[in-house]
């Protein structure tokens, strides 16, 4: 069955947060004083999660990436991944993390059915890193990376998001790990999601990032897949991995998005940007599924035709990202 959505947009791709919770405080994700944390009981059980996607697999979704707050964090995880990696019809379960905990999950990650990894990664500078994730140890998550390929996965996925004056100078050391290593380093433009004053000299443009690189480097342009994603992705001639650009500031990929998400506490949203979404809980009160499976289908339908974050006539909200899954 195929997902078509009003605007005439195939929609296959699930990105599912599992947790609110997050052992990083990352500068551009959480407010300084951080997020009030769902309680218990408002975080979606595991159950229900795999309500969720097995009923978004059954009305065509292809994809799931787990997301949060960090995956890891949630106790469980893996036997979570265990069951959905089971779901028939499903053809890519993967995983964004921010990396700090993969030394140790690897394995079992890539046991219980991961098929990729993306990671987030800003800075290569150990202070940089510390500063913009408010405490974090970037040792830990280059050994991660190293336990990821050591457990079989394929070359990893590294998101940067780019931010002047704080990271912007190491987009050319980013860009060269890509020279000899068979990953993809992802260059994402800053997003104003918890509206802090001064964000427009924050963002960097892609095309921007993209002429650093290009200046630098010879680039080759990549062909997409339909599962890729939004990044425009290029290749360092000879290099061994390749690099992506996205611009949902600068050049938003609406036309093509793909994609529904659903929080860790059950709100089913059509756009990462929409203050609208409906609350799954009340259709996972009863046992069956109909409910649940139509709600999820108009949300779908109703997709909205692009986002507005960066106009400025627009009145935006603060959003976490920590709570929305990126
Ligand atoms: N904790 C995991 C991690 O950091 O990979 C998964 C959740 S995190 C919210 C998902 C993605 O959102 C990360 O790649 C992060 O860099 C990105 N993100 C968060 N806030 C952002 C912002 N303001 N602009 C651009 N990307 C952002
Ligand atoms: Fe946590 Fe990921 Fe947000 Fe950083 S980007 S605070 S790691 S959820």
């Amino acid at each position: 069955m195929q997902l078509i959505d009003s605007h005439g947009r195939h929609i296959n791709y699930l990105r599912l947060s599992v947790t609110d919770r997050c052992n990083l405080r990352c500068s551009y994700c959480m407010p300084a004083d951080g997020v009030p944390k769902l309680s218990h009981g408002d975080m979606l059980s595991y159950e229900e999660l795999f309500r969720v996607a097995s009923e978004s697999v059954a009305l065509g979704i292809e994809k799931i990436r787990l997301t949060g707050g960090e995956p890891l964090v949630r106790r469980g995880i893996v036997q979570f991944i265990e069951r959905l990696a089971a779901i028939p019809g499903l053809k890519e379960l993967v995983l964004t993390t921010n990396g700090l905990l993969l030394a140790e999950m690897a394995q079992s990650l890539r046991s219980a059915g991961v098929k990729r990894l993306n990671i987030s990664l800003d800075s290569l500078k150990p202070e940089v890193f510390a500063s913009i994730t408010r405490g974090g140890d970037l040792q830990k998550v280059l050994d991660g990376i190293a336990a990821a390929g050591d457990a079989g996965f394929p070359p990893v996925k590294i998101n940067m998001v780019v931010m002047r004056g704080v990271n912007d100078d190491e987009v050319l050391d980013f860009a060269a790990l890509t020279l000899d290593k068979s990953c993809t380093v992802r260059f994402i433009e800053y997003m104003p999601t918890i509206r802090e004053d001064g964000w427009n000299s924050r963002s960097v443009p892609g095309s921007e990032i993209l002429e650093r690189i290009g200046s630098r480097y010879p680039l080759l342009p990549l062909v997409s897949t339909e599962m890729a994603g939004p990044a425009r992705n290029f290749k360092i001639s000879g290099a061994a991995g390749a690099i992506g650009i996205i611009t949902p500031i600068s050049g938003h990929f609406c036309d093509s998005c793909n994609r529904i998400r659903v929080t860790a506490s059950g709100m089913v949203k059509g756009c990462l940007f929409s203050g609208e979404g409906v609350d799954l809980r009340q259709y996972l009160r009863s046992p069956d599924n109909t409910e649940l499976r139509e709600t999820l289908r108009r949300i779908v339908t109703g997709k909205p035709v692009r986002h507005h974050l960066a106009d400025e006539s627009v009145e935006q909200g603060s959003i976490a990202m920590s709570q929305i899954g990126g």
